[in-house]
Order: C-alpha cells, then structure tokens, then sequence
C-alpha cells in the first residue's frame, strides 16, 4: 500500500516550513542539500493516529528571480500533481489577499481535497478573524498556530480523513508490479518502450489506471506484469526540469507500489548520491531490485570495464550485494531480452518459501559450523527454533533465550547461510529474534 502524499501549499512567511517541522518532528526521510535553497527539509514523512504518510513543504523551492504569483502557481501545480491531499496555509492576520485567492482558484478547480490551515491563530482571541477566510470557497478553516503547536491535530484529522478515497491498485496478487526508478534522462522510457516492443510481449489495449498514474499491463509467456506510472514518467513539466528534487517523492511512490525495482543508472554518468538514497528506500521497503545499467553502447569498453564498474557499483550499495547488474543498452537492445527473464527470477526469490524443517536443518548446521556469540558475562545465544512468516520480502524469525544476544555480524551470517542454500537472487531477506516463551 502507497503511503499518501500531502503538500504544503501558501505564500512566502504564512508559516508553511513551520508547520512542516511540526508535523515531521525528526522523522526526516530526505535532506537534499544544493545552493540556491533555504531550506534542507522538503520532504519529510508523517504519522498522525496510525497513519503514515509524506509531506512535501512546496515553498522548498526557491525561485527568486520568479514573480510571487508564478512561484506560487508553480507550487499549486506540484501540489495538484503530486499530492493525493493539500494543506493550504494562510496568515489568519493578514486576511485574504490576492495571492491567496488566486492560489485558492487553482487548487479549487483541480479537485484535489483540500484542508485550509490558517495559521498564526495564536491565542482564541483572534479567532474571529477566521470567518472570513469561508469566503475562498474550499471548505472551513482550521485554525492553528505552527510556532505554538495548536490545532495541528485538528488540521490532521481533517487531513487524514481525506485519505479514504485514495484508489488502491486491484491487480491480480500473482501480476508482477515493475517500476523503473532513475534520474532524468538515464533511460527509462527508452527501456520500457524497448521491453513493450519484444515480440513475446503483449500489452493489454486497457492500461491499468491507479490515481493519477497510468500502467501498463502486459503478458510475456503467460505471467502478467505491469510497469507502473510510466505516464508520470514521460510527463516532463517545467516544475520537475527546475527541481529534480520533486522526482524523489515519486520515485519513492513508484517503489511502495512496486514487487520489483530496476534501478537504472546511466553508463556515462555511473552512480549519484540520490540513486543510493532510492536504492536504500527500496531495501527498506523489502522490495526486489535488479540494478540495470543502460547506455552501455557509449563506453569504451576493454576486458575490464564490466568488471570495474561492476565493482564501484558493489562498493557504493554494500547494503544491496544481492541485486544483480546488468549491462544494457535501450538503443542497440543489447542484452534487454535478459531484463523479463531476470525480472521473473527475482520475483519468484521475493516469493519463495522455505520448508521449516529444511530452514532449522541449516540453521543447526551453521550453529555448528561457526558458534552462536556470547555476551561479556558469557551468556551464548541459543536458537531454539526458526521459521518463515512471511513473503516478500522473506521474512525469518528465530526463537531465542534473548534476542539482544543476535548481533549483527551472526544475523549476516546466518544470511549468507540462507543465500548459499536457497536461490534469493534479487531480494533483501529479513531475520528478526524473538524471545522463546
Ligand atoms: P513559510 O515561508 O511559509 O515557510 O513561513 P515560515 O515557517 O518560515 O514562517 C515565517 C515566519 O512566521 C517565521 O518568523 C515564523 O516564526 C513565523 N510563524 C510561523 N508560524 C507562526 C504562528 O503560528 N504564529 C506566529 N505568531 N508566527 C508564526
Ligand atoms: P528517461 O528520462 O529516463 O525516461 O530517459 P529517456 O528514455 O527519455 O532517454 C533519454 C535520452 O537518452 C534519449 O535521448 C534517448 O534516446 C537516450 N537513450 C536512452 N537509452 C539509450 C541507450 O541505451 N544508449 C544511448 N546511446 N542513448 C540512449
């Protein structure tokens, strides 16, 4: 299930960034830093009441050189595109002003559930002031003050009562949901178009559509897929070419809908920063990956090019050696028949489940092979029993006398045990101790 994505929207010193910090806390899942921005925090994940979800402050973008109104017109469009629910922040003091109306005909006309905050209602005194603020048409006012972390619970609630009409995916469990994830540029569309194009494929004439995304569904030997949001793919407004910051939330999206992530990175360019930050978001998620390198047609290649960049690609995501690479080329269509196959296998090994029985055989065998670690008081670890709850990604628990005696260096252990054994090609596995009872 995709987390829900809301927006902050209002002019400049209403107190959006203030709010975003509030809500957030410290709980900041991405800090992009680059000259030209003030604020290192745009997005950031939320939780109110056991709802999850992202918060992006669109004021994070500064365009300077840029008149107020198409600033702020650029950040209703992100808001409109991107967000499944908008907090529209006004300054209860100063009253409505043209800005503020202007934006409100925006987010009004594009549909979008909208909750209006307004802020700086610091003391219940100048509550009166809020009546006006019905008059822009979107709904009643909430009033709240960012600074003294009032009434934010109230705009969550209206916030995340919103979140019920958000439409799921209803594909079939056994469709493989595939995303492909990248920096502008590096491919994407070329490959998808490139893989549609094969001659096993067929793409069903119904594209799937979820929200705002468009999928394709297709078939390949009898097994459906579906790539995800290649419509958001391609669409390339102006606000994603001056931000590219704004296609990490997206990315992020991609992967919460997706079973398998291909990672793809430009030959020419090899890997940044953001790619490992995706890269370590679809580990956490569980998902399967498969890191495709495409262009592979620009390089100059001898015997060893392969091999290198192979290795710069393992020394960056240490955290993901189960990903396999491959080498590619969307233009000359080298080795992509290899990109469905792969895709197929990684998935069958996010599925697969391993016999009890034949799990706690390995495990007696690696516990003899190489010692459970005791603690400084000579207390040794002891796994009584494993199991395997659940499916992608795999998911290991261990019944054991204390499961702060499992440290990480035994659980990589019993991982590696677990991969030599069984195909898990293409998956992060997961290993959790839990207290014998
Ligand atoms: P943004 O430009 O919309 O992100 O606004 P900021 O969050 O940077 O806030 C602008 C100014 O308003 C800062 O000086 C904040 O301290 C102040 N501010 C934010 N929220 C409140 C509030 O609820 N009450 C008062 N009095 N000031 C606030
Ligand atoms: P996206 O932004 O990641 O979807 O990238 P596109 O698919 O739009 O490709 C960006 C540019 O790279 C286009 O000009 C493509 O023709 C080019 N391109 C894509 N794949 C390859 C490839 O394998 N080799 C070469 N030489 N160019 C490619």
């Amino acid at each position: 299930m995709p987390k829900p994505v809301v927006a902050i929207v209002g002019r400049p010193n209403v107190g959006k960034s203030t709010i975003f910090n509030r809500i957030v806390g410290e709980r900041i899942a991405i800090v992009e830093d680059k000259p030209g921005v003030t604020r290192d925090r745009i997005y950031g994940n939320g939780e109110w009441l056991n709802h999850e979800f992202h918060l992006i402050d669109t004021g994070g973008i500064e365009m300077t050189d840029e008149p107020l109104l198409t600033q702020m017109r650029y950040q209703a469009e992100l808001a409109i595109e991107e967000a499944d629910v908008i907090i529209f922040v006004v300054n209860g003091r100063d009253g409505i002003t043209g800005a503020d109306e202007e934006v409100s005909q925006l987010l009004f006309r594009s549909k979008k559930p909208i909750v209006l905050g307004v802020n700086k209602m610091d003391d219940p005194t100048l509550h009166e002031k809020m009546y006006e603020f019905y008059s822009l048409g979107i709904g009643d006012p909430v009033a709240i003050s960012g600074s003294h972390g009032l009434g934010l619970g109230d705009l969550l609630d209206e916030v995340t009562g919103r979140f019920g009409n958000i439409a799921e995916d209803d594909y079939d469990d056994d469709t493989v949901r595939i995303s492909l994830i990248g920096r502008p540029n590096v491919g994407k569309s070329s490959l998808v178009n490139a893989m549609l194009g094969e001659e096993r494929v067929i793409v069903s004439d119904i594209p799937g559509t979820t929200r705002d995304a468009i999928d394709t569904p297709f078939e390949r030997d009898g097994k459906d897929y579906v790539i995800i949001d290649t419509a958001g793919m391609r669409k390339k407004g102006k606000v994603y070419e001056t931000t590219e910051k704004y296609s990490v939330i997206r990315a992020m999206r991609a992967i919460e809908r997706s079973d398998v992530v291909l990672m793809v990175i430009n030959a020419e360019e090899g890997l940044i920063e953001q790619d490992k930050r995706i890269a370590g978001y679809a580990h956490e998620e569980g998902r399967a990956v498969i890191i495709v390198v495409n262009k592979w047609d620009v390089l100059e290649k001898d015997d060893k090019t392969m091999r290198d960049f192979e290795q710069k690609i393992r020394d960056e995501f240490l955290f993901m050696d189960y990903a396999p690479i491959l080498f590619v080329s969307a233009k000359t269509k080298q080795r992509l028949h290899k990109v469905l196959p792969l895709v197929e296998e990684v998935s069958e090994s996010h599925n697969q489940r391993v016999p009890t029985n034949v799990l706690n055989d390995l495990i007696v065998d690696a516990v003899t092979m190489n010692p459970t670690p005791t603690d400084h008081g000579g207390r040794r670890l002891r796994i009584n029993y494993a199991t395997q709850v659940a499916v992608a990604p795999p998911t290991f628990v261990l019944f054991v006398n204390d499961p702060e005696l499992l440290h990480f260096s035994y659980r990589r252990y019993l991982e590696n045990k677990i991969r030599d054994t069984f195909d898990f090609m293409g998956t992060p596995i997961r290993i959790y101790a839990r207290k014998k009872n």
